[in-house]
């Protein structure tokens, strides 16, 4: 999945445009539109394929009988739904649960896209079979739930759809021991970043080291960098924070 600058500055944007939008035939079925919900600021995204049919009804994500079970999963972590931020990959309901058709999840991508660009979210759990698709198409969900994966500047973790855990109790056991596995995730995406920047370093070093050698009016200017707050440092300061989760 591409992360493209969106047309939009922020999640109420997204929201207000998808309870508007008509950018495919799902707009004539639904009751309500269900943009997301939870924290703008989020580590952690949780990602389902669509609303069903509470969600359409309440215009929120995850408020049946799965949503409750997420509840109860996610208290074990421990999390709060305001910890979090959970959508689908469509905002708008299938008739009869069906599969979004692909032309339908294009239409919706942007605003998954650009609500993963805003949130910046250092883990990204996949709800189902369908959502983990999107981001590992060569995964295979009885294989790959519960496996932690790098997938650039975060990491996936793909577990079963908690209705597929209410219809199969040994599936709502496996669930339940990947979604302990977030507070693995989240350290891991972490070292994933602090990785980064060390090479972003180790690259400033060899530049500076070559500066120095071309003359002492450089040094001026390492000087009054120096003095500054080191950008990542400001950086390390919010992972930090985000650890305190845990
Ligand atoms: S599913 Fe997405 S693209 Fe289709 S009408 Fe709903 S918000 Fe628009």
């Amino acid at each position: 999945m591409s992360e493209q600058s969106s047309a939009w500055s922020s999640i109420d944007q997204i929201a207000s445009e998808v309870l508007a939008c008509t950018r495919c035939v799902l707009a004539d079925t639904r009751i309500n539109a269900v943009p997301g919900d939870g924290s703008t600021n989020a580590a952690v995204m949780f990602i389902g394929e669509g609303p069903g049919k509470n969600e359409d009804e309440q215009g929120l994500p995850f408020v049946g009988r799965a949503g409750k079970l997420l509840d109860t999963l996610l208290d074990e972590v421990p999390l709060r739904r305001d910890d979090v931020f959970i959508t689908n990959v469509v905002k708008c309901r299938p008739p009869s649960n069906r599969d979004p058709e692909p032309d339908e999840v294009a239409a919706c991508l942007p605003y998954l896209e650009a609500q993963i660009e805003l949130i910046d979210p250092r883990v990204i759990v996949t709800l189902g079979r369908h959502s983990m698709l999107r981001f590992y198409p060569q995964g295979k969900i009885s294989n790959d739930h519960g496996r932690i994966i790098n997938i650039g500047k975060r990491v996936l973790l793909p577990v079963y759809h908690p209705a597929a855990a209410l219809r199969n109790p040994r599936l709502n056991e496996t669930l339940r021991a990947d979604m302990r596995r977030i507070p693995e995730a989240v350290r891991e995406s972490l070292l994933l970043r602090t990785a980064s920047r060390a090479d972003v370093k180790s690259t400033v070093g060899e530049v500076r080291t070559r500066e120095y050698a071309q003359g002492a009016a450089i040094s001026a200017r390492e000087t009054e960098t120096d003095s500054a707050p080191a950008p990542e440092m400001e950086e390390a300061g919010d992972d930090q924070d985000q650890m305190t989760l845990f």
